[in-house]
């Protein structure tokens, strides 16, 4: 089957560590194009903007963006007006309504769009909601801290409105959770702290509940000065399960079921999975991460604390 021929939309961290190898390696893909206002990767046409890709007039048959979720939303629909399939990094936009408009117009243009959450496609994620699956939970405790500094370095972008502060890498999480468990998580309660000089959250606590109302307690929190922990633990009544690196990493009861690698395993899978919605006609849209990062904001108590300072 002839590959699919794909632009990169953002060249920063995540199209260079990520998507660049993961495409290379793709039987399904076949990067023909970057959109940068810099320098694209070495070999390919490089365009300023979607526009100039497409007056250029080179076959390309979907875009995968790859830059902050603030302005996703106006890239995504000019190539969805154009034709073109689209992949979205996580967080899929600015707003949750904003991704709701680009699911209809996917539709009504018969394309797909693919909200990817890379955390889901870590080695132990799928393995942890089959074992969930069949037993009643107590508790869970999501665990989720970094070093901003070491993990975001000079991102601008990210203390703004729309970039999330630490919940950029708390929706990992949140997109984890929601995949794990079989019942649908709300928020009950959230306490975010806001550096005093920045627009955005170092930290949250949050509590959220089930139907069934099984505690779910998750901590983010981007002043991590030992190593990271991207940990969750989940209590059953038979038995404890504990995922950590990530996702990567999966033990039940102490004993160790999965080791896989971390986020270098989780492209591929992502790449594999757009190809096949694209081939089948599908979209896939899952905003519940998404919704509850929403909800956090809108219920959240905000704590000021001391300012950050690069
Ligand atoms: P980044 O290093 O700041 O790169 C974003 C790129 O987007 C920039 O290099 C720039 O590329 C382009 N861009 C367009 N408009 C921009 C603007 N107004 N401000 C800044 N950049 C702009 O960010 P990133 O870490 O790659 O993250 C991008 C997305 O991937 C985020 O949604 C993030 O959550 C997600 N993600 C990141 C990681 C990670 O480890 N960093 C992991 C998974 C997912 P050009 O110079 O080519 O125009």
């Amino acid at each position: 089957m002839a590959p699919i021929k794909i632009a990169l939309v953002g060249i920063g961290k995540i199209a260079r560590d990520q998507h660049i190898p993961a495409l290379a390696a793709s039987q399904d893909y076949e990067l023909v194009a970057a959109v940068t206002r810099h320098t694209g990767p070495e070999g390919i046409p490089s365009f300023r903007t979607i526009e100039e890709m497409l007056a250029a007039k080179i076959e390309v048959d979907a875009v995968s963006l790859c830059t902050p979720p603030v302005g996703r939303y106006a890239l995504a629909r000019t190539a969805i007006a154009a034709g073109l399939h689209v992949m979205l990094e996580k967080p899929p936009a600015a707003s949750v309504t904003e991704v709701e408009d680009l699911a209809d117009a996917a539709r009504r243009r018969g394309v797909s769009l693919y909200t990817t959450w890379h955390t889901r496609a870590a080695p132990a994620i799928e393995p942890a909601r089959n074992w969930v699956a069949d037993r009643n939970l107590r508790d869970v405790v999501i665990t989720w801290r970094e070093d901003v500094k070491k993990w975001h370095p000079g991102q601008a972008w990210i203390w703004e409105p729309g970039g999330l502060g630490v919940f950029d890498p708390g929706i990992n999480a949140l997109s984890a959770i929601t995949r794990i468990m079989p019942n649908h998580l709300h928020l009950t309660d959230a306490e975010l702290f806001f550096p005093s000089n920045r627009a955005a959250p170092i930290a949250a606590h949050l509590t959220m509940s089930d139907a069934n109302g099984t505690p779910v307690r998750a901590e983010f929190d981007w002043r991590e000065q030992g190593s990271e922990r991207w940990d969750i633990d989940i209590v059953t009544d038979c038995g404890r399960l504990a995922l950590s690196k990530g996702g990567a990493r999966l033990a039940i009861g102490g004993d160790v079921q999965v080791d896989g690698g971390a986020i270098d395993a989780e492209y591929p899978g992502l790449y594999a999975r757009s190809a096949e919605l694209v081939r089948n006609g599908e979209s896939e849209v899952d905003l519940a991460p998404f919704r509850l990062v929403a909800d956090a904001f809108m219920l959240g108590r905000r704590t000021i604390v001391e300012p950050f300072v690069e």
